[in-house]
């Protein structure tokens, strides 16, 4: 039976140096659910570190978490990469630590903090995470389907670490699922201002840094269950599943 999700997949944690510490796996949980989602993603910058702990929280709290990433690909072009299986994470998270080499100054970039689903604080990422990474938009893309993941680009109608803004258009024959408008235009807006989206699904998120920016915007995902295997059909439109935005 389709079943309509609300959906925010686009969240960070306290281990991107941008997010605010209050962005701990608890934390986020609660006010996802406060907020009235049902699915949640999470996708720090450049690691998937902290998505096992959102998870635990999740599924003590009642609330369905996707794993995910969002790298910067070396034209430093954001795109967020979602996975049902934690081996497909585990995966990528290797082709990352093999691809990123710049070391963090907290004092310059702030702490990158690895939590339990207590929000209990681990210790702390010692790489930079928001650097660009040395693999391109076609790898990463390459690389999360070869993981049976989704591949979305970041934030399309912002002016930096967009695909527009380092590319100036989507690639030929770059098989990108979706492309993520945030919530500072409205769709048609969107379609009007940025022509090259149309032919590709378009996906809202919050991209939320603090707390209190979870859910600010969302997507309702019409599918059989809140993964990313169904996410997929969704994206294609395949017997009714679709995205209402
Ligand atoms: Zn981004
Ligand atoms: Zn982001």
């Amino acid at each position: 039976m389709l079943t309509q999700y609300r959906a925010d997949l686009h969240l960070h944690t306290c281990l991107s140096p941008c997010a605010e510490e209050e962005m701990s796996p608890l934390a986020i949980v609660k006010r996802a659910k406060k907020k009235g989602l049902d699915v949640i993603g999470i996708c720090d910058h450049n690691s998937t570190r902290n998505v096992a702990a959102v998870c635990q929280a999740g599924r003590r709290e009642g609330l369905v978490v996707i794993g995910g990433i969002e790298v910067c690909s070396r034209e430093e072009v954001h795109i967020l990469c979602l996975f049902d299986g934690e081996q497909s994470l585990q995966e990528m998270q290797l082709l990352i630590d093999q691809n990123l080499h710049s070391q963090n100054n907290p004092r310059f970039f702030g702490q990158q903090c690895l939590c339990d689903e207590y929000d209990a604080v681990l210790g702390c990422e010692t790489k930079l995470l928001i650097g660009a990474t040395g693999l391109s938009v076609e790898e990463i893309v390459a690389n999360t389907h070869r993981l049976d993941g989704l591949a979305i680009a970041s934030h399309v109608d912002r002016g930096s670490f967009s695909i527009f803004s380092q590319l100036g258009f989507v690639p030929e024959g770059l098989q990108i699922d979706a492309l993520e408008i945030s919530s500072r235009h409205s769709i048609a807006e969107v379609r009007r201002h940025f022509p090259k989206t149309r032919g590709y699904p378009l996906v809202r998120f919050s991209d939320a840094h603090r707390l209190e920016e979870i859910g600010v915007t969302s997507s309702i995902f019409t599918a059989h269950a809140p993964c990313v295997m169904e996410l997929h059909k969704v994206l294609l439109g395949e017997d009714g599943r679709e995205v209402i935005n």
